[in-house]
């Protein structure tokens, strides 16, 4: 594995080019828009600044992780010589699909295909090419350069051999890779996502306010971030994809978003990526304070 592409430069996306740049693979980032590149280069450089500051990086590291990325707006040139692509584009199924139909056209045949899809299915998306053995699920957590877990989802006919390379690789990345199957959620989202999604409704109810209820979790059962604050950080509209994946993959009623988030997402309000959430954080993340007020 030298040449590893990726598509979307959001928040994760920036983030998985940034860990691999950083342990010297050569890193193809591609968006639909210059601007969204140049947004994502941004968030890596700050982020590698801020390492930099913390001592886990040097300088040279720093310097050398920029120069082996390099941006694209068009898909096929950015992913015709690459020997891995991971596709970390917005949450949607129409989107991803569209993506893997062209991946398939436009890459080596013997390229992996991995998807960062926090809950789609691996096997639907295999389904729209023809190397359902060489789809993959390897989904980094947030923020990508600090967290050390990477799910790799294992597709109905994700060969076993391509799951060793992935697993090799996330090692090699100084991640630790856990394998699971294909089902909604996976693992992390089918235990996290319901959580956040009763902490949105015990807000929605009235029961309590976000910092009273955030400040339970975190002091009550250790969690280092109240689920409101979390959810912030994952961006609503993810949130929300994920738990209609769950509620249509199980179709049990227990998965209904709860109807604040829909109409949060619905209102533009998607956390730190659109500044407002159910914290505000016009005046920065550190200085982030309650913007939702709701009581019954
Ligand atoms: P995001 O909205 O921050 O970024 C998505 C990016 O994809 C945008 O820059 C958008 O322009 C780009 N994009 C959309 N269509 C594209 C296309 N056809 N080609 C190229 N780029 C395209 O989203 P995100 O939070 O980075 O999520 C990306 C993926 O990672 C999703 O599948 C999400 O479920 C998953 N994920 C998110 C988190 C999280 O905490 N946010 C954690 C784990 C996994």
């Amino acid at each position: 594995m030298k040449l590893i592409s990726v598509i979307g430069s959001g928040t994760m996306g920036n983030g998985i080019a940034h860990a691999f740049a950083l342990c010297n693979f050569q890193v193809n980032l591609i968006d639909i828009s210059e601007q969204s590149l140049q947004k994502g280069m941004d968030a890596i450089r700050k982020n590698l600044d801020r390492q930099v500051v913390k001592g886990i990086i040097t300088e040279e590291n720093k310097i050398s992780a920029l120069k082996n990325i390099h941006t694209f707006t068009d898909t096929k040139l950015g992913v015709e010589h690459s020997d891995l692509i991971i596709e970390a584009a917005t949450e949607n199924v129409d989107i991803k699909m569209e993506i893997f139909k062209d991946l398939d056209k436009f890459c080596k045949k013997e390229a992996i295909l991995a998807s960062n899809t926090s809950s789609i299915s691996i096997g639907m998306i295999a389904s729209v090419t023809n190397r359902a053995d060489k789809v993959i699920g390897m989904h980094f957590m947030n923020p990508v350069p600090v967290m050390k877990l990477v799910e790799v989802i294992r597709g109905y006919s994700t060969s076993d051999e391509v799951t060793k390379t992935i697993m090799n690789l996330s090692i090699n990345l100084n991640k630790n890779p856990v394998e699971v199957n294909d089902y909604p959620g996976f693992v992390a989202n089918r235990i996290l996502m319901p959580m956040i999604n009763e902490a949105i409704y015990t807000l929605y109810e009235g029961v309590a306010g976000v910092e009273e209820i955030d400040t339970v979790m975190k002091l009550g059962m250790a969690h280092p971030m109240g689920p409101l604050q979390l959810a912030d950080f994952i961006g609503l509209d993810v949130c929300l994809a994920i738990m209609n994946v769950l509620h249509q993959g199980f179709g049990n009623p227990k998965y209904a978003p709860c109807p604040l988030l829909v109409n949060m997402v619905t209102a533009g309000s998607l956390g730190i990526k659109s500044g407002l959430g159910f914290y505000d954080y016009s005046k920065g993340i550190k200085d982030a304070h309650v913007a939702l007020k709701f009581s019954n």
